[in-house]
């Protein structure tokens, strides 16, 4: 490249090299994980920009989080200076609304519009699903609620569903009924959900090619990482964008005059302006949203839709040492249907994975704790770690000894703090002043504090709305008329008096530029005017005391946006907090340990990572076994998690899992039995948890001893790093291999299954000792004994498998 290149390309293998310098329409790299496609695609763009053969406003860059795109924006501004700051490189769902905040009054929505998210779809949703009577067909918020996401991603509407469903079915007919009157609600509020911004983007550019043209001609150079998670609304955004400027269709901006852009700073004349150059960067091993539509094929069929484009393979992993790389390629090899990569390193082979099953998830959990903790003492920053899980719920067993142990952690995605109550009724009050046509905002501060508005006055406020021709909101300023009594047309009044106050300070008359503190003042005039704050601190309830401390923290919140966007507006602070999406988190302290599902974790790395709940029906889970291709996508996965790793993998499990209030056994991942024995090892194997129980492990002894059979985890028995316990052949061969691991399916094994237990008995168990069973809970496989012991104080134990004998 050029000289003022040198540092751009340097160490850069020759593959890499070439997508960073390929120049032509289009360019698919595909490539393993940790192969360096981001990095690449960053280069790319800095590239560009360093031989100023693109301005940033010409760069568009989509990322998989708003956090991803932060960095590759810091990453870029390292590169080449801060001129770099207004490029566009942001998620999807960002860069529409972007896009919308500009053009969504060309289709009869104001700027202004409210994003749902998805509890606030799933709200308006259940509502729907009411007020249709639709549970009698079968109906239920949550599977319409996913239902309409999917054929929205889709790029399908009520409309033309209904003309291919079939209608005859009543229950078909009920969802068209609902899917569209959902839009009508949406559309009447203002409001786009999420499926919307980008769905909605693409109708827009098809409506309106005039519109469409403008970003065309704009954004010269388009790049997406993570491409194969791209479902078809968002590749056909990227496909609107990229077609050459069309010049016809009905000219929106005619009428009004309005420029939405600085003219373009090339010199392209509009002969020139075929479509802009695309890069996408994917792997299709790395594919896991199917379930959100998803769809490989946008990576498969690129040479199809994009003829003559450049495919760069990568074959290098530079992130992680060779001995993950080796359980990475076993694990993904599995999976048929797929093009072979083989990814090498040359970091080393590295430390050997480290394997640990505990008794239960709070052994598992202790384990990780000790080993972030001695990682931590070997010098390894609390921040280069991370701990992975398949589901939410899975991280409380692990944050519960995280607290005691004193390990500092952060959970990321979730959007934990947005999800709470007191934080959504502050958001609402909001947007009730924003967007005074969000009907749902406004009907959920009515009552918030108590005023005394039922649903009697909710409902006499919207049949005077309706009878008048008047938005819900706008009824609020005249509650002598809604035939409500005094105490409760006060309580009204406060309100309307408050949204009132708050518009003044959040929404100045046009032309007077609101300070930049507005949003926290409004904030803080709205919670306590409007009594909320004051009905919290009265409470006795200890839950609102911790509600007002999170309220304070959202008011610290609206401060930082205030410094950081001096220009900023209400609405342009809704907007960011409605996208603060699953990997970003509010403040990015460096001093603690990540924990995310596997799904968030997504094109991240740390030294240290920690899969946790590697068993049957958690990773691959149990609702991926119904659905076509679902063990295929639990695998990738799996992958995932495990090529986040740089130097050190570990891998657990536990035999038993508290969920939802049950106990029940669990079974080590068949992805744990594709990885070669070799590369780990086993701190503790299920081996060992069995010896506890002593039954067990004398049935894995005698397996090792006598041959295991049938295949399956009974050739797991070196894998798992078994140790004889006892002298082999004083033991006894069980029956089948699968008999290893207590099985949910079949009951097998260390089966205390018929062992009477009943309050007042005496028990042994080989870690806790002798105790006293106070209860007995639970049916069957499920029975459970709480049992007193005298050194280790009040215990649950699952009967069937724990490792207990009667006195
Ligand atoms: P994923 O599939 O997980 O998203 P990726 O292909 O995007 O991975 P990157 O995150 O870009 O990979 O790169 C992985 C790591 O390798 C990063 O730490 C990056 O800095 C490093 N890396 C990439 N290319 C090189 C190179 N040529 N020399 C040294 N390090 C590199
Ligand atoms: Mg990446």
């Amino acid at each position: 490249g050029a000289p003022d290149q040198d540092d751009l390309l340097a160490g850069l293998n020759p593959q890499q090299l070439e997508a960073v310098t390929y120049r032509g329409p289009a360019l698919l790299i595909v490539a393993g994980a940790g192969s360096g496609k981001t990095s690449v695609l960053t280069r790319r763009i800095a590239s560009l920009l360093r031989g100023r053969e693109a301005w940033p406003s010409q760069i568009l860059a989509i990322t998989f989080t708003n956090k991803a795109a932060g960095e590759m924006r810091e990453r870029v501004v390292d590169l080449v200076g801060d001129a770099a700051r207004g490029m566009w490189i942001s998620t999807f769902h960002s860069a529409c609304v972007r896009i919308l905040r500009r053009e969504a009054d060309h289709f009869g929505f104001t700027k202004s519009f409210t994003i749902y998210d998805s509890g606030d779809s799933r709200a308006l949703i259940k509502r729907l699903v009411k007020e249709h009577e639709a549970d009698a067909y079968g109906l239920t918020p949550a599977a319409t609620q996913s239902r309409i996401s999917k054929l929205k991603n889709e790029l399908s509407d009520a409309e033309s569903f209904a003309r291919q469903a079939n209608m005859s079915d009543p229950a078909e007919r009920k969802f068209v009924e609902i899917f569209s009157d959902y839009q009508r609600q949406l559309r009447k509020a203002n409001a786009f959900d999420f499926d919307d911004l980008i769905g909605q983007t693409v109708f827009l550019f098809r409506a309106f090619p005039k519109v469409a043209d403008t970003y065309r001609r704009r954004f010269r150079h388009i790049l997406v990482d993570e491409y194969q998670d791209t479902n078809h609304a968002q590749y056909s955004l990227i496909h609107e964008l990229t077609r050459p400027v069309s010049g016809d269709g009905p000219d929106p901006y005619a009428s009004n005059g309005m420029m939405i852009f600085e003219p373009s700073h090339s010199d392209a004349t509009a002969s020139e302006l075929e479509g802009a150059s695309l890069t996408v960067v994917g792997d299709s091993d790395q594919s896991i949203y199917a379930f959100r539509g998803a769809d490989i094929r946008n990576i498969s069929e690129f040479e199809r839709d994009f003829p003559g484009a450049r495919v760069v393979l990568l074959e290098q992993n530079y992130r992680s040492t060779q001995n993950i790389l080796s359980a990475a390629n076993a694990v993904i090899g599995n999976n048929f249907d797929r093009k072979d990569k083989k990814l090498w390193s040359d970091r080393g082979a590295g430390d050997k994975i480290v394997g640990f099953t505990g008794y239960s998830q709070h052994d598992e959990a202790q384990f990780v704790a000790d080993e972030v903790e001695a990682l931590r003492r070997s010098g390894m920053p609390y921040s280069e770690m991370a701990v992975f899980y398949r589901t939410n719920s899975q991280s409380r067993a692990l944050e519960e000894i995280f607290i005691r142990s004193a390990v500092p952690y952060k959970i990321m995605g979730g959007t934990k703090f947005y999800e709470r109550a007191e934080i959504k009724d502050a958001m609402a009050y909001l947007i009730a002043v924003a967007n005074p046509a969000d009907e749902m905002s406004v009907r959920r501060i009515l009552n918030k504090p108590r005023r005394g508005i039922g649903d009697v006055t909710e409902t006499a406020i919207a049949r005077f709305a309706e009878d008048h021709g008047i938005s819900f909101r706008e009824a609020l300023s005249v509650p002598g008329q809604l035939g409500v009594g005094p105490k409760i047309q006060a309580g009204i009044g406060q309100l309307d008096a408050v949204l009132k106050e708050a518009t003044e300070i959040l929404l100045p008359a046009s032309g007077e530029v609101p300070p930049s503190t507005s949003v926290a003042d409004g904030l803080s005039l709205l919670l306590a005017k409007s009594g909320y704050l004051d009905a919290l601190r009265a409470s006795r309830d200890p839950q609102d005391e911790a509600r007002v401390e999170n309220l304070d923290e959202l008011v610290a919140v609206t401060r930082d946006f205030a410094r950081n966007n001096p220009d900023g507006t209400i609405v342009d602070f809704l907007t960011e907090v409605a996208l603060v999406a699953d990997a970003d988190d509010l403040d990015d302290e460096s001093g603690s340990v990540s924990m995310m599902t596997m799904h968030t974790a997504k094109g991240l790395e740390y030294d240290a990572v920690f899969v946790t709940g590697v068993e049957e029906d958690l990773i691959p889970h149990r609702i991926s076994a119904g659905e076509p291709g679902g063990p295929q996508e639990e695998r990738r996965l799996f992958y995932v998690g495990i090529t986040r790793a740089r130097k050190r993998l570990h891998l657990s499990l536990a035999m038993t899992r508290a969920q939802f209030g049950e106990v029940s056994v669990a079974m080590p991942s068949r992805f744990l039995q594709e990885i070669p024995g070799d590369l780990v090892d086993w701190r503790q194997s299920p081996g060992d948890v069995n010896s506890r129980g002593g039954m067990q492990s004398r049935a894995l002894n005698a397996r090792r001893g006598g041959g295991s059979g049938s295949g399956g985890f009974g050739s797991g028995g070196d894998r798992f790093g078994v140790k004889p316990l006892a002298p082999r052949d004083t033991l006894k061969p069980l029956s089948t291999s699968m008999d290893k691991f207590p099985n949910k399916v079949t009951g097998k094994v260390r089966d205390n299954g018929d062992l009477e237990l009943n309050a007042g008995d005496r028990i042994r168990h080989s870690d806790f000792g002798e105790g006293r069973v106070d209860a007995v809970t639970g049916e069957g496989a499920k029975r459970i004994a709480h049992v007193r012991f005298e050194a280790a104080g009040l215990k649950k134990l699952l009967i069937k498998i724990a490792p207990i004998e009667k006195l």
